[in-house]
């Protein structure tokens, strides 16, 4: 479950910090620097995996056995957005995002849809057709140099984890997918947001519920983190 904004937020007021940025790529001296949002949390538990498992316990469990497969990593950082059961508002992780300034931000959640045959993990990121033409001045061609390159560096993790994720999860048909979404509107930083399955479709929830699962899924996005950031292990 996951939520999406209405009205494109304006770039306007990133545009010096976002000049700064082209400067500084993935990759440079420094760790590169991912934050794991596991979604929900506190009050929120979001949708029920089974009676004593919900997607907030279930996308923590995930997030924490990345963290722990990428500790010691030379070239990774790992951040989490949090690390227990606690209330953490969308605003509360953009700030998160502010904060850390990460090369590649994770967002880990589980699907619930009315249909009960969808199925499958899905993974968005913002899409190019996601924020509105700007007026053709110098600061726009800045920016839009500064969005396109997040934005392919978004898509181009999101085609790794769909690699990554395939051997583990079926998904049908379904591409890279675009969306709106809340976690996506710091223009500054790559975002992807997994889905991992359908907990209201039955092979899914059968999956979700198996204990060798969140550990499986952790190595395939850690992996997939490695490759990302050409980090030792990964393979790009
Ligand atoms: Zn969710």
């Amino acid at each position: 479950m996951t939520y999406r904004f209405g009205k494109p937020h304006g770039l306007l007021l990133f545009s010096a910090v976002l000049l700064l940025f082209l400067s500084l790529p993935l990759g440079s001296a420094s760790a590169a620097v991912v934050l794991l949002d596991p979604g929900h949390g506190g009050k929120d538990p979001g949708v029920k995996i089974s009676g004593s498992l919900s997607e907030a316990a279930f996308t923590l469990e995930i997030a924490k056995n990345v963290e722990k497969r990428l500790k010691g990593g030379k070239n990774l950082k790992v951040v989490l957005t949090r690390s227990g059961d606690d209330d953490l508002s969308l605003d509360a992780r953009l700030k998160a995002m502010e904060r850390e300034k990460p090369d590649l931000f994770v967002s880990l959640h589980v699907n619930a849809g009315f249909d009960r045959k969808a199925s499958g993990f899905e993974v968005y990121y913002l899409g190019f057709g996601g924020t509105p033409e700007a007026p053709a001045d110098g600061g726009a061609i800045a920016r839009d140099m500064v969005k396109n390159k997040v934005l392919n560096e978004s898509n181009r993790f999101g085609q790794i984890v769909l690699k990554h994720l395939d051997p583990q999860f079926p998904r049908g048909n379904r591409n890279l997918r675009d969306a709106p979404m809340v976690v996506f509107q710091n223009p500054s930083t790559p975002a992807v947001l997994i889905e991992m399955g359908f907990t209201t479709n039955q092979e899914d929830r059968k999956r979700l519920q198996d204990p060798n699962f969140p550990k499986a899924i952790a190595e395939a996005i850690a992996s997939a983190i490695e490759e990302f950031a050409g980090a030792p292990g990964g393979k790009p």
